[in-house]
């Protein structure tokens, strides 16, 4: 299959190319990328054949494939919430090309076994790559070290007990100076669980009204500042998941500026929703970190502008419908988000908070960077791995439309601007024009 892709507007955080191009990729491989000035009016047509499939892309913009580095895919153990199948699937539909999937799944991924499982599965039934992210600690326990020298060799790309936060500060320190030796980052899940009790929302004013209890921000707050402190002190680096809080966002500038190897992601229910959206006991909106305060969520997005954020991932948590439809206390945390994820972080460009250009930073280089996937962007020899985007094209979130298994969205309903039209994966193009 040889692919033509014409009058395209490149930016590629790779390659550092900007402008209107031709891109050909003859099957799978990425065979000329040719950059011109002409700008022709806007127009999309495709003409599918036997072997060639045109693409006239004036006005669309072209990006490498996204990189989520927070996913969780469910399989194995919990295929009734989401497979690899699946879940990849979602995944392209959402112009993520690559993902990584945490460790919590069933068994635990705290061995090769699992790893191993997990690759053969994507490469069998995988619509996009995926990246094994190791446990740190047997069983998500925080009690022992996972073999993480034999995790990363394997294929694991970080480690992360995601869900569960490390308590003891000893294995954390312990944790942080293996993935140094091995060269895969810790992604840790900042959460103090003596302080969260047994919350399941924003700890405040309408926590109280609403009759639920809180989890205050220092439960996260607190084991960030420990992270940089250990990061700090023992010359490791650390990635900071799932950033809710305004505090955390302070901690992380300050660790930035003295120099401590910190990075940070946050997710875009943070930085587009607050707690209000658990009024109502919604249990789609109950995620972990829970959603926090107007406060928050404008330093949030100020941090993403600032460069303090430097990831913005999906962390896709599918669950079952049986497992939101019961009293809110009793919900599972989580958001099915691959699907919304991007469009709905198109909002901070369509906004001004951001320029296109960092916006993509934050969804392909900087991931890539911090996991080294040794990505290599649109560029001649790479891999067919791109994205074509209508960035003002309007559409309206129906969950019922998901391929992800999890249907649990807060955002379902939601009238959204800019729309990934094809997602080429190799020798792979999936077009999403009529869904
Ligand atoms: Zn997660």
């Amino acid at each position: 299959m040889f692919i033509k892709i014409y009058n395209a507007y490149i930016i590629d955080p790779f390659t550092n190319k900007e402008g209107i191009a031709d891109i050909f990729i003859d099957d799978g491989i990425i065979s000329k990328v040719k950059f011109k000035r002409k700008i022709t009016p806007i127009a999309l047509s495709l003409q599918p054949s036997v072997s060639i499939l045109e693409i006239d892309a004036s006005g669309l913009y072209v990006f490498p494939g996204l990189i989520d580095m927070h996913t969780h895919l469910r399989e194995p153990g919990y295929e009734y919430k989401e497979t690899i199948r699946t879940g990849t699937l979602a995944a392209v539909r959402g112009g993520f090309t690559s993902v990584c999937c945490m460790a919590n799944t069933n068994p635990v991924n705290d061995n090769p076994e699992v790893t191993y499982y997990i690759l053969a599965k994507a490469k069998e039934e995988g619509s996009c790559d995926v990246y094994p992210i190791g446990a740190i600690t047997k069983g998500l326990k925080g009690e022992e070290l996972s073999e993480m020298a034999m995790l990363r060799e394997a294929g694991c790309v970080a480690f992360s007990d995601d869900g569960m936060p490390v308590m003891n500060s000893l294995i954390m320190r312990r944790a942080l100076e293996y993935s140094k030796a091995v060269g895969a980052p810790i992604i840790s899940h900042c959460e103090d669980l003596s302080l969260s009790e047994d919350g399941v929302m924003n700890e405040g004013k309408l926590s109280f009204y609403l009759g639920l209890k809180g989890i205050p921000k220092a439960s996260e707050e607190v084991m960030v500042s420990r992270d940089v402190i250990l990061s700090k002190h023992f010359k490791t680096s650390v990635h900071i998941a799932h950033v809710s809080t305004k505090g955390s966002v302070e901690i992380i500038k300050k660790a930035k500026e003295e120099g401590v190897s910190v990075t940070a992601e946050t997710c875009p229910h943070y930085f587009t929703l607050t707690e209000e959206a658990v009024s109502g006991y919604n249990t789609n909106a109950k995620v972990n970190p829970p959603l926090r305060s107007e406060e928050d969520r404008e330093a949030i997005k100020n941090a993403l502008s600032d460069g303090i954020i430097d990831v913005i991932a999906t962390d896709h948590a599918p669950h079952h419908i049986d497992e939101k439809k019961v009293p809110f206390q009793e919900a599972l945390n989580g958001i099915s988000g691959l699907e919304t994820a991007f469009a709905i972080s198109l909002k901070l460009v369509h906004d001004k908070i951001l320029n296109l250009r960092k916006l993509i930073e934050k969804l392909t280089l900087n991931p890539s960077k911090i996991l080294n996937l040794k990505k290599e962007g649109i560029k001649e020899g790479a891999q067919g791995d791109l994205i074509l985007v209508d960035i003002n094209k309007n559409w309206t979130v129906k969950k019922d439309k998901f391929v992800s298994l999890g249907k649990n969205t807060p955002f379902d309903g939601w009238k959204l601007k800019g729309k990934v039209l094809f997602t080429v994966k190799g020798k792979k193009i999936f077009d999403m024009r009529d869904q």
